[in-house]
């Protein structure tokens, strides 16, 4: 039997072997004109590596997965809504995050999901490389397959990296895209209804 803490020679140091992925963070800090040798970033491509493979993990999950059993026969017709549910994404043509809140309101037809579930479906599109018009459309979608409502609306409101860092708008713009399905789409008053509770002020 081996003691595991005593000194074996040489201490033992589990330096993984670098993967392809960190291989190409190194190369393209190279490129960047840095030395990836120097100190402060002799780890970074291993930390790229394990940070954009956790802001992707939306890949692998699913919303089946994720609403699981919390789907429930209830007899309610009014709207349920959630509004404010943190979004952080990364848009797909510069790889920089955009992030703000999204509101999700749907009009059950027998059945209603838990309410915690709702951010938890949003987390899943948000966590992959995105365009804020897809993620809004994926979230609304995946909403009607689910729970086969009367109707999905679907607004986000998000500030992006890549025109805030760049210049290329300013600073403080918003983007805000939406996707209305079944009667949100259809009936003018459920839709005016939704908007007016994602923003008490505006009318
Ligand atoms: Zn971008």
């Amino acid at each position: 039997m081996t003691d595991i803490l005593a000194p074996h020679g040489e201490p033992t140091v589990t330096a993984e072997p670098e993967t392809e992925f960190q291989a190409l963070v190194r190369r393209m800090l190279s490129e960047l004109g840095e030395d990836p040798q120097r100190n402060g970033l002799i780890k970074t491509p291993e930390r790229v590596e394990k940070s954009l493979r956790w802001l992707t993990r939306g890949y692998s999950l699913s919303v089946r997965d994720a609403i699981g059993d919390a789907v429930f026969e209830e007899d309610h017709h009014n709207m349920v809504l959630v509004k404010d549910i943190e979004m952080y994404s990364m848009c797909e043509h510069h790889m920089l995050p955009f992030f703000g809140k999204v509101h999700v309101a749907y009009i059950p037809n027998g059945r209603i999901v838990g309410l915690s579930k709702l951010p938890r479906v949003v987390e899943i599109f948000a966590r992959r490389l995105q365009v804020q018009e897809r993620l809004t459309e994926q979230v609304a979608q995946a909403l009607m397959e689910v729970l086969q409502p009367q109707g999905v609306g679907v607004v986000i409101e998000a500030a992006h990296l890549c025109m805030m860092m760049r210049g290329v708008e300013k600073q403080n713009s918003k983007t805000v895209t939406s996707a209305m399905k079944g009667v949100f789409l259809d009936d003018l008053g459920t839709r005016e209804e939704f908007l007016r509770l994602v923003h008490p002020g505006n009318g």
